[in-house]
């Protein structure tokens, strides 16, 4: 690119961007591992990852090699056709996962409708219910399954047929009837502030499901290529889901999503059902291919754990911090009433260098690439407590 200033970017944002993200006044220019680099030079440690993309890390050299070669030998034919590394990813996301099929998106939001597709066919005028607190994209589908009025509410009529409980079981058990098409829910609650949900409440999802005939679908957008020490956060609990979503770090810094059934979802859709122009890309599927094989390794999950802890028992130590809770490399922190998390994230950014995100006015958001080493933990950690008031 020719190297415009941040100043420059700002010109352009204000003229010719719909306005719909409030930007931070940085604008990187590079990325490798774990760090990040402005326009100016300076260094930052990259506590986002791009909201849960760069698992991998920034420009894993693995990704970068496999786009590169991919780019320069055959960028795009269609689902009109056959190409390897559209088939060898479908099969490789089923056998590490739910052994049934896969569709493949280019976003989260696509693999939500995907979803939403299927199981209304599987099961024809079905309604899904989904959970208070639970965000699965932005388009009118994935949107009408994002109960929170203020995403909603400009954009009605959404989809109908969608009913929002609470996180109680016997509120589930009671929305879930033989009209029921699915449960869709995010094991971890992401967008929302980080909320584990309880094992009794997937429990009861998969109780109901199986009572009813409805299908379990577990959104792993956010929590699944290794984000909690296990390769889909499923894993860690005894329900298994008749279908799950990725997107975010399956591209391993490319866009691509999946949608991944079981066997008992495996053949609903049928030809002419669904389709996507760009979907299945040989270049994204070159790059997921690789962030698969790196976010499987038991090594790196098992280190995911590790420094989970670590993050977690140094972050409950800052003395501006109320309470933290997560998953492997997945965590939130509440702040004490006195400070904003919203400035607290923007401050972390302007003067610590750090890279981390608020999901609300009191909760601020840590999801760094699953290579960081334990010292980067620790320099995260002292840069945050360097913000103390
Ligand atoms: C980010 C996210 C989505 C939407 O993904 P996009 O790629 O932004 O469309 C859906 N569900 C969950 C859980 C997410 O975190």
């Amino acid at each position: 690119m020719t190297g415009r200033t941040l100043a420059e970017l700002q010109a352009l944002e204000r003229d010719h961007a719909i306005p719909t993200y409030v930007r931070n006044p940085v604008q990187f220019v590079r990325g490798a591992g774990c760090r990040l680099w402005d326009d100016e030079g300076h260094e930052y440690l990259d506590f986002l990852a791009g909201i849960s993309v760069l698992n991998v890390g920034h420009c894993h050299p693995r990704v970068v090699a496999a786009v590169q070669e991919q780019a320069a030998q055959l960028t795009h034919v269609t689902n009109l056709y056959y190409t390897e590394p559209a088939l060898a990813l479908s099969a490789a996301l089923a056998r590490s996962s739910l052994g049934g099929k896969v569709f493949l998106t280019n976003s989260g939001a696509e693999a939500i409708e995907a979803a939403l597709k299927l199981v209304r066919r599987a099961r024809p005028g079905g309604r899904v219910v989904v959970l208070n607190g639970g965000f699965h994209g932005r388009t009118f589908g994935a949107l009408s399954a994002t109960p929170q009025e203020s995403k909603q509410a400009p954009f009605a009529p959404l989809v109908p047929g969608f009913v929002a409980v609470p996180h109680d079981p016997a509120a589930l058990e009671r929305a879930v009837d033989e009209e029921t098409a699915a449960v869709l829910l995010e094991p971890i609650q992401g967008e929302s502030g980080i909320y584990v949900l309880d094992e009794e409440l997937l429990v009861a999802a998969r109780a109901a499901c199986d009572r009813t005939g409805a299908a379990l679908v577990f959104d792993e957008i956010q929590t699944g290529m290794g984000r909690t020490g296990t390769l889909w956060a499923y894993e860690a609990s005894p329900v298994v889901p008749d279908a799950l979503t990725s997107a975010k770090g399956l591209g391993g810094g490319l866009p691509i999503g999946a949608l991944v059934t079981g066997e008992r979802l495996a053949d609903v859709l049928q030809p002419g059902d669904h389709g996507s122009t760009f979907a299945g890309g040989p270049v994204a599927c070159r790059a997921a291919l690789e962030a698969l094989a790196i976010c499987s390794d038991p090594e790196l999950l098992a280190r995911v754990r590790e420094l989970g802890e670590r993050l977690m028992e140094g972050l409950a130590e800052l003395q501006f911090v109320a309470g933290v809770r997560g998953r492997g490399l997945i965590v939130a922190v509440d702040l004490i009433p006195e400070l904003s998390a919203p400035d607290l994230a923007r401050r972390a950014l302007l003067e610590q260098r750090l890279v981390v995100n608020a999901t609300g006015p009191a909760t601020i958001r840590l999801e760094p690439p699953l290579v960081i080493s334990p010292d980067e933990v620790d320099e995260a950690l002292t840069r945050l407590a360097a913000l103390a008031p």
